[in-house]
């Protein structure tokens, strides 16, 4: 009936008009959400412009085997030490490693992007310390999902390093000053990087390099460490009975190397295995064990006790 398909029409217009109209509400609230969450306008570009490179350097440049490989590869080098660095290295001190090798990881750690290495280590210390309480920096449960996902990260809030949280770090000057140049390890890994693409198969190769050894992995890489601060505190199960919000996950232990058993993790955070069963696969603890012995790491004596 024509009067039938007129009135469809016109209703359906109504329903996508009320939609857009939402969608532009929401959007205008955002400057106003953004400045009373200390949210600033530089650190929601920049990270926006990495997104954007992305996937534009992706559609221009187009997908290769080769191009897949040094990303993951660069993806698993750097999230490694992600985990056993700025985690349960610095934030837990839960190995050891000499002065030198120290260096090493905090260097390597930096090249993701995650800022500094005392402010990393200084801010996860007082999420241990406040988890899924009104003091807790980055709780889904209190704060919602994307101000624990990313939304702390960008607010002016949490820009400064907490030093009484990390004296023990501050003793070593080399990490100071990293901790106050958190760029400069990522330019001269993303130099590098080039550097190896142009070797490669000249500028085709640097850009090819650089997008997918620089830009894609960390945009991967920021998105696997802020997963474990979101969805580790909403998804999965909960072996160990706690106050907090922790969860256990094999998709994202798999995806950030052991990060995801965080369930076990809260419960027994010294512990530099965080899978409390050998079949919770963590990655992480497993590269340590190999470079544990060749004398790299020095891991704890201490057995983990199988509590769940
Ligand atoms: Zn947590
Ligand atoms: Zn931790």
């Amino acid at each position: 009936m024509p009067g039938d398909v007129r009135s469809v029409a016109s209703s359906s217009v109504g329903v996508a008009r009320a939609s857009l109209l939402a969608v532009i509400a929401r959007l205008a609230s955002f400057p106003a959400l953004w400045r009373s969450n200390g949210i600033r306008f530089a650190p929601v570009w920049q990270m926006g412009l990495f997104h954007v490179l992305a996937v534009a350097g992706v559609v221009l440049l187009g997908i290769s085997w080769t191009a897949v490989l040094i990303s993951v590869a660069l993806y698993a080098i750097r999230m490694f030490f992600i985990v056993t660095g700025y985690h349960r290295y610095f934030s837990h001190r839960s190995f050891r490693l000499n002065r030198f090798w120290q260096l090493v990881w905090a260097l390597v750690a930096m090249t993701s992007t995650q800022k500094g290495v005392l402010w990393w280590a200084s801010h996860h210390r007082r999420h241990h310390r406040y988890a899924d309480t009104d003091r807790d920096l980055h709780s889904p449960a209190r704060r919602g999902f994307w101000w624990a996902h990313v939304g702390w990260v960008l607010s002016d809030q949490f820009d400064h390093t907490v030093h009484e949280e990390v004296r023990d770090l501050a003793k070593f000057p080399e990490l100071v000053w990293l901790n106050r140049h958190p760029l400069t390890p990522p330019l001269v890994y993303a130099l590098a990087v080039a550097g190896l693409g142009l070797a490669w198969d000249g500028w085709l190769g640097a850009a090819n390099f650089l997008l997918w050894g620089f830009v894609v992995s960390t945009v991967l890489l920021w998105h696997g460490s802020f997963s474990i601060n979101s969805f580790a505190h909403i998804w999965g199960r909960r072996p160990q009975e706690r106050e907090d919000t922790s969860g256990n996950s094999l998709t994202l232990a798999l995806l950030t190397l052991g990060e995801g058993w965080h369930n076990d993790h809260h419960a027994d955070p010294a512990s530099v295995r965080q899978g409390k069963h050998w079949w919770r696969i963590d990655l992480a603890y497993l590269g340590l064990r190999a470079l544990s012995l060749v004398r790299v790491v020095r891991l704890p004596a201490r057995r983990i006790p199988a509590t769940a």
